[in-house]
């Protein structure tokens, strides 16, 4: 399978006053093929936003790089930087604050395809707007009133419609459901899904909640404290957590039918997330973990694949360690 973007050991550190740092993405890599949903999950401030909008090069990275389709967007020329946002696009969690109030959803749709001067007559953009709002699940009539007069699922359509406006190949989809209500979330993601399938679409499907890229994503990375502490298939991962903070969140997923008992046990993360300012010496997740040992607090765990096509940042699967560790005489 042909990779679409690469990232690699990136890092997006903010300087924060006194001399002191914010570690918000903190050497963080994963691959994303084309055609796949590749969902980055993780609670609010651990790095999943940023990772994103680095990626898109809204911030400038601390270091890594970013990859896509065999080059560097870091070393492209400017005009292939400018070509680039044809190919990779971004929509976001709040569609209202990142459309212009005073714009018509026909101006906000046909913004980005004027700075890339697609279409030579008006006639010809306004009938690729019309279009593209028939393809978002709106029609023509919605062209020429403003954003205050939508609901938001339907504000979050005219996001993906401008989103789609220069054709693009990947999307990555920051929160896109989280500030909508739970009966509009499934109509969204259907949307996106059915975009998907027609134009062969790639989505990076940033969400802060496993239960909502549970059904999207072929893969999943798990993100806590700027770190990715583990990454597989969906399947693998909602059938076989590794990572104690993965565990932690499958668990903490309601089972919508009363009468399925689940055999996962309920495991709770006790505390605060940590601050990524001054975050902990060793395995970030240590002061939260059930199952953290000595050697937790002195050395970071290495990103290694445990099994196939399954990577884990936890002492407990790197057998160096973990031949000693309690757990694993308890398995053996
Ligand atoms: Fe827990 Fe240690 Fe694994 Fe970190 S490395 S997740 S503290 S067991
Ligand atoms: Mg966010």
């Amino acid at each position: 399978k042909q990779k679409t973007l690469e990232v690699k050991n990136l890092k997006k550190y903010f300087p924060v006053g006194k001399g002191k740092t914010l570690k918000a993405v903190d050497g963080v890599s994963f691959d994303i093929y084309q055609g796949e949903t590749f969902g980055l999950v993780g609670e609010s401030g651990c790095g999943k936003s940023t990772t994103g909008r680095t990626i898109m090069n809204l911030y400038d990275r601390t270091d890594g790089e970013v990859i896509y389709e065999g080059q560097s967007i870091y070393e492209m020329s400017t005009q292939d930087q400018f070509q680039l946002k044809r190919k990779l696009q971004m929509i976001f969690q709040d569609p209202y604050a990142s459309l212009n109030p005073r714009s018509t959803v026909a101006e906000i749709i046909a913004e980005p395809m004027e700075i890339h001067q697609l279409f030579s007559s008006k006639r010809e953009r306004m009938n690729r707007i019309y279009e593209l709002l028939e393809e978002v699940g709106l029609n023509r009539d919605h062209a020429n009133r403003y954003p205050h007069e939508f609901s938001g699922g339907q504000r979050q359509r005219i996001g993906i419609a401008r989103a789609l406006a220069l054709e693009p190949k990947m999307i990555i989809a920051d929160e896109p459901i989280s500030a909508l209500d739970v009966s509009v979330q499934a109509q969204v993601v259907n949307l996106l899904e059915q975009l998907q399938e027609e134009k062969g679409l790639t989505y990076l499907f940033i969400a802060h909640d496993l239960s909502m890229v549970q059904h999207i994503s072929d893969r999943i990375g798990v993100m806590y404290l700027g770190h990715m502490v583990e990454l597989t298939s969906s399947d693998q991962l909602y059938s076989r957590p590794m990572h104690p903070y993965t565990q932690a969140l499958l668990s903490a997923i309601p089972i919508p039918d009363p009468d399925i008992e689940d055999e996962r046990e309920q495991v709770i993360i006790e505390g605060e997330i940590p601050s990524p300012i001054d975050p902990p010496s060793g395995c970030v997740f240590r002061t939260r973990c059930p199952m953290a040992m000595d050697i937790c607090a002195e050395k970071k765990p290495k990103w290694q694949e445990a099994e196939k096509d399954h990577q884990v940042a936890c002492h407990l699967y790197n057998d160096e360690i973990a031949n000693d560790s309690p757990i694993k005489k308890l398995q053996d």
